[in-house]
């Protein structure tokens, strides 16, 4: 098959206006295929070479491209820009160009011939590479004709800009190899759990519908990822999801699509399908070591995690290390965690049709849980203040808020859809403190690996002087340096009591118990509510009292005050209201 038929119906589609004439003029594109070049001509419809996920950078800047149509028209480099600057675009310029240079020459070259050219284009790297490259794309415009020059040089520089969805090639294949469009969301469904077009379009040549309907996801093909509906009311949450859900705590990172191949390679998607596994080298060990299967398919949230403390870290610490530091040393400062929520397919089965409950099971199998490879918390809800409690649970740990899950039989994985089968319930106002507070150390926690031996977090505590009392807002781990930690267990010796000391007022355990006297300053992110922690307990809400989110420590303690002058309770709440009447998103 000549290129030429492709360009031909390039520019008929970039004449056309209205979706069916489209479909209609794609239709006789991919009628007029041979069954073996169908996957490349769809990749070319939507402008690539390859699937997407596949990454093929054919790495054309626009310079190079110029330069290589100077070389096969003869044209100096600079009445090249000048033509540019008059058409306005380099595919219409080289048109042009190839139109005065070559004439009306005879289309000679094929689809195969172009789409292999252009591998090799992209496969060039290296010293020399850039020449290399100039040189095929140049011997290809020597031998096109100049429509086929437009397209070329639009399709390498990345600029084709067809205005055709994915979606609407789907039409056309549905046209062409069952009669009718009705039978297209088979066809989505098949690209949505490969995400990949040639694939789809083979198998419907091949095999017809039947066969893509039996086409199971496969490591290393990218699923289209799951996503969440949104709604406030938990109690209109549970209408539906039909009276009971799993509440799974929604995490604060970046999602992540983990796939192992038979080789044993790892490789981890975002959730558009980019390729992130250079960048996460600590997630792939994590899963070299934890994830049973062979083969598999696995989603989990990549959050800031500080194992040692148990604590969640706010996500932008990784982002923001691994920018400024690069990755080795973000891996080491800031650690992370992986909570996994899905398992999509092990060893030659595929699950995305299973129920949600079957998959979860599947998922805990699957996994052998660390310190760093965790599930996502999750549990089970059948009414709205148990909902509503598990929320708040789940805000007082750090996440943000809660993912619902449906768990009747009909609960499958809906690759690429944002349907009513997760629901999401976030706090739609932020309370974020710019000041500092002061808290008083008044528990401990063990810590665990790193941290072994000292303590890994303390339990902070704001004053209330009505009460006398020193009212818990929750605990930190996170801003001490090595020494102040390895420091930390013989500075609040002196302060160890057998039991919680009775001007303490805490709904949660401690390792240690210290008498209220030590000072330090601390930096929250936000103010949260929350049904374990007493500072301003009742005041907004009966059953519920304040706690910080994303404590750390700046270093500083506060010698200079006794536990009586650290922030009060009533300050605390005083700072969430006021944060919460100036929302900042
Ligand atoms: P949103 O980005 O607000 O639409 O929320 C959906 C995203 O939440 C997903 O794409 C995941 O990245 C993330 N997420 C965090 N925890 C979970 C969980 N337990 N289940 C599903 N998605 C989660």
């Amino acid at each position: 098959m000549k290129y030429q038929v492709v360009a031909a119906a390039y520019r008929d589609l970039e004449q056309a206006s209205g979706r069916l004439i489209l479909i209609d003029r794609l239709a006789v594109l991919l009628a007029q295929t041979p069954e073996e070049l169908l996957p490349k001509v769809c990749y070319l419809c939507q402008g690539l070479v390859a699937p997407e996920f596949a990454a093929v950078d054919l790495g054309l800047a626009e310079k190079l491209a110029l330069r290589a149509v100077a070389t096969a028209t003869g044209v100096e480099p600079v009445e090249v820009v000048a033509a540019v600057r008059e058409a306005g675009d380099l595919g219409q310029a080289a048109e042009q160009l190839l139109a005065a240079t070559a004439g009306e020459r005879e289309p000679s070259l094929h689809v195969d011939t172009v789409v292999d050219t252009l591998h090799e284009i992209a496969r060039a790297g290296g010293s020399g590479s850039q020449g290399r490259k100039l040189g095929l794309l140049a011997d290809l415009l020597a031998l096109a004709t100049p429509l086929e020059a437009r397209y070329l040089l639009r399709l390498v520089t990345g600029n084709l800009r067809l205005g055709i969805g994915t979606p609407t090639i789907l039409d056309a294949l549905a046209q062409v190899y069952t009669g009718s469009r009705k039978d297209r969301p088979v066809l989505e469904r098949a690209y949505n759990i490969c995400c990949d077009l040639g694939l789809v379009a083979a198998t419907l040549a091949s095999g017809g519908l039947t066969a893509v309907q039996k086409l199971q996801v496969r490591a290393g093909n990218p699923v289209r990822v799951m996503l969440a509906q949104r709604l406030s009311d938990a109690g209109e949450i549970l209408t539906r999801l039909g009276g009971q859900c799993m509440a799974e705590y929604k995490y604060d990172g970046m999602r992540l699509q983990a796939h192992r191949t038979a080789d044993g390679h790892i490789e981890l998607f975002t959730r558009r399908q980019e390729r992130v596994s250079s960048q996460f080298p600590d997630v792939v060990e994590l899963l070299q070591t934890g994830l049973g299967p062979r083969e598999a398919i696995l989603e989990g949230e990549v959050v800031a995690y500080d194992a040692a403390a148990g604590e969640l870290r706010p996500f932008q610490e990784v982002m923001f290390r691994r920018r400024k530091h690069g990755i080795a040393e973000a891996a080491r400062d800031v650690p992370i965690g992986l909570f996994c929520f899905e398992l999509l397919y092990a060893d030659g089965e595929d699950f995305t049709g299973l129920p949600y409950l079957e998959r979860r099971t599947r998922l805990a199998d699957a996994i052998t849980l660390s310190d760093r490879l965790r599930l996502t918390t999750a549990m089970e809800v059948a009414t709205a203040p148990a909902l509503d409690a598990a929320f708040e649970q789940a805000v007082a740990d750090g996440s943000e808020g809660l993912v619902c899950k449906a768990t009747g039989s009909t609960a499958i994985y809906q690759a690429g859809a944002r349907g009513w089968l997760w629901i999401k319930l976030k706090r739609d106002y932020r309370t974020e403190l710019a000041d500092t507070v002061d808290l008083v150390v008044v528990g401990a926690y063990a810590g665990r690996g790193r941290r072994r031996g000292t303590y890994g977090a303390v339990l902070l505590a704001a004053y209330n002087p009505d009460a006398e009392l020193y009212q818990t807002v929750g605990r930190c781990g996170t801003g001490f340096s090595d020494a102040e930690l390895a420091a930390l267990p013989a500075r609040l010796a002196p302060l160890i009591r057998a039991e919680r000391p009775a001007r303490v007022d805490s709904r949660v355990p401690a390792d240690v118990w210290f008498e209220p006297s030590l000072v330090l300053e601390v930096l929250s992110a936000e103010l949260t509510l929350s049904p374990n922690h007493t500072a301003g307990w009742g005041q907004l809400k009966d059953d519920g009292g304040l706690s910080m989110r994303f404590p750390r420590f700046t270093g500083r303690w506060r010698d200079d005050k006794e536990p009586q002058d650290a922030t009060t309770s009533q300050q605390l709440v005083e700072l969430y209201r006021t944060a919460r009447r100036a929302p900042a998103d």
